[in-house]
């Protein structure tokens, strides 16, 4: 059989790539047309719209950047960055300097946010892809200054600083921040055009974390406007703090509640994502992960399920088996743990996931058949059941976040406008 995957890696050189001989490798996945299983993520751009609004109108006036890491948290960045831009998103964060080309080449048009703070040799790149970069250390302004100055790229630069107000990962803290003016008076090249921070506990049920938070931002904006520096663009929110209508400066930088998933907010409530929100509007979950049994059997009492028998029939069982497994994305700790939908109806997940199976007890229903289709995440027609990342983030001790974006490269993704 010929391999389903015909191109592991996009080979477009970047001019980099071509000075330093090295090569960006961009990992592909599955496409479409590739797909023989009928294991697929489907992604609702509608849902994502409609996410999109309920949080421009959270944001009250302040600009969105989407924040798009992570391969879009797994839906696929090119697809939802053209989807928002069009919606009305004003910019878009990503963390690498990789993904950010990723989305110049998808013709994008709006500022992209650099977050990660790692160039390696790829200042150059960076800025003549157009893409905007976050720094954290005087050594970066002095890097992009000497590049001005030898005509490599145009003067001023704009750069986002980050200043780290109670995170400890990244960021200058407050007392570099007073030796900065400095640097900046040596290199007038690199202009601060944003101001950022970062949160550590916004979905906290109290809310002294990010106050403190907050009051060292405000001080460090006012160390700012002291030497001479005034950010038209601050922002800090992520979803969490901007469901709490929290911070939200000129611009906010909401990931999962696009995605339709509100992180949860402490005891402020179990806001899941049908959960009540502060706008009439519920966000809806954009991902449907989808498959079809692919076969049946009957288990007589006593006998065991999967590896290790982790599982053992106590009645007369009807299983069905599923392609998909935890090298799709679906935890192996949703083992005898969760459920799937089929009929609309919620099955539990019986034995251990497999790698590239795993196994549903249908015994409940009557009737089912090869090729029915099984929700993994997601809901189902005909029923009004929903599998949230939330609930398989519960089951298996993580966040939705990391739920999301473990769905693979062997899934292919599917663009849907209902
Ligand atoms: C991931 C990230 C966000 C978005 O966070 P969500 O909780 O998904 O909204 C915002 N800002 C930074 C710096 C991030 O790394």
């Amino acid at each position: 059989m010929e391999p389903v995957f015909a191109s592991e890696h996009a080979v477009t050189r970047t001019a980099f790539e071509r000075d330093t001989g090295t090569r960006v490798a961009k990992p592909r996945r599955a496409a479409p047309s590739d797909a023989v299983r009928p294991t697929r993520a489907e992604i609702n751009l509608q849902a994502l719209r409609h996410n999109l609004a309920v949080v421009q109108r959270l944001a009250a006036g302040a600009r969105v950047w989407a924040v798009l890491k992570a391969d879009g948290y797994g839906h696929g960045a090119p697809a939802v960055a053209r989807t928002l831009e069009r919606a009305g998103a004003h910019g878009f964060c990503v963390a690498l300097l990789e993904e950010g080309i990723e989305l110049r080449e998808a013709g994008i048009r709006v500022p992209i946010l650099v977050m990660g703070g790692y160039y390696g040799a790829a200042y150059e790149e960076l800025l003549v892809r157009g893409l905007t970069p976050v720094i954290y250390d005087r050594t970066q302004v002095e890097r992009f200054a000497r590049l001005a100055r030898a005509g490599r790229i145009d003067a001023p630069v704009r750069v986002h600083l980050k200043v780290d107000t109670g995170m400890a990962r990244l960021g200058v803290t407050l007392d570099e921040l007073r030796s900065f003016g400095t640097i900046l008076e040596r290199f007038p090249e690199v202009r601060i055009e944003g101001l950022m921070t970062h949160f550590a506990s916004a979905d906290d049920a109290t809310t002294e974390a990010m106050d403190e938070q907050l009051r060292l931002f405000e001080e460090a904006s006012a160390e700012l406007r002291r030497i001479g520096v005034h950010p038209t663009l601050r922002h800090a929110a992520n979803s969490a703090a901007l469901l709490r209508g929290w911070a939200r400066f000129d611009a906010v930088r909401p990931g999962l509640a696009l995605f339709g998933i509100a992180p949860r907010l402490g005891e402020l409530g179990e806001l899941g994502e049908l959960g009540e929100l502060p706008e009439p509007e519920s966000l809806r979950q954009v991902m449907r992960v989808r498959t079809e049994v692919i076969a049946l059997r009957d288990v007589a009492p006593g006998n065991p399920v999967g590896y290790s028998g982790l599982w053992k029939a106590t009645r007369p069982s009807r299983i069905a088996t599923v392609p998909i497994g935890y090298a799709d994305g679906v935890p192996r700790a949703l083992s005898n743990r969760g459920h799937m939908l089929v009929h609309g109806r919620r099955v539990p997940i019986v034995g251990a996931i497999s790698m590239d199976m795993a196994m549903l007890d249908v015994t409940e229903l009557a009737q089912v058949a090869l090729r029915d289709e099984v929700v993994v995440l997601g809901s189902q027609e005909g029923g009004n059941e929903l599998i949230s990342a939330s609930e398989i983030a519960d089951h298996c001790g993580t966040i939705p976040w990391e739920v999301l974006t473990s769905v693979s490269r062997r899934v292919p993704r599917f663009y849907r406008e209902p």
